[in-house]
């Protein structure tokens, strides 16, 4: 196994540990959040890939299905926004409206359809209130942290690889060519729709939360050994 793949995992759990302990609006056919503005890295695509091919493949012509509707682009990465933030840059705009529709692997009955494979702009995607209701997630400051802190670590994770929407990602990643090369290091991006991954060259965590995020990071070095 790509050890990349078993750091996300790692990652994943060590979130899903600290959502445990927060008490969250969240729950089973809540989709508010489930847009067709996802984005991820190339690594949580493969994962993502590897789920769907083997437990749900007749969702990659849902994909295809939708492929021709708007969506958000990203316009730079994680770690790219905090080299832009350090430098004193100006953030480049990214086009974005829930009105685009849904995401393409959420089902009729608004169930997450690949909810074990998620990627991680989903997983961090939590609230202390039904999101119906206000129009937008509410977390506390040291979650929004947290979120940005293990997005910043899947980034520089996949420093090799690219960020790209949902149905961008996994279309690319269906081509096994292009699984391969980013198994080898080698993925190049290959039109406008990805950015580069970059390693992080800091992580934007506040004084305050330098204590907490740290031990979630000790956490994780532990358990990948
Ligand atoms: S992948 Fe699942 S959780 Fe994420 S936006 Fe799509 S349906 Fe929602």
């Amino acid at each position: 196994m790509d050890a990349r793949l078993k750091t996300l995992a790692i990652i994943y759990s060590a979130h899903k540990e600290q959502m445990t302990e927060k008490t969250l609006a969240c729950a089973k056919g809540c989709a508010t959040c489930c847009t067709r503005n996802v984005t991820l890295t190339t690594l949580e695509g493969r994962r993502l890939y590897d789920w769907i091919a083997s437990e749900a493949p007749h969702l990659m012509d849902e994909i295809k299905k939708d492929a021709h509707k708007p969506r958000q682009i990203p316009t730079y990465t994680i770690n790219g926004l905090t080299d832009l933030c350090m430098a004193g840059d100006e953030v480049p705009e990214e086009s974005s409206d829930p009105g685009w529709g849904a995401c393409p692997l959420l089902s009729e009955e608004g169930l997450c359809q690949v909810y074990e494979a998620r990627p991680f702009a989903c997983r961090s995607m939590v609230s202390q209130t039904r999101c119906e209701e206000g129009g937008f997630a509410e977390m506390d400051d040291l979650t929004l942290t947290v979120n940005n802190a293990l997005m910043q670590y899947i980034e520089h994770t996949d420093d090799k690889g690219l960020t790209g929407n949902l149905t961008d990602v996994l279309l690319l990643l269906e081509d096994e060519a292009n699984r391969t090369a980013h198994e080898a290091e080698t993925l190049t991006p290959p039109d406008t729709h990805f950015m580069a991954n970059r390693p992080a060259q800091v992580l934007m965590v506040p004084p305050p939360h330098r204590e907490a995020v740290g031990n979630i990071m000790q956490e994780i070095q532990a358990k990948k050994g």
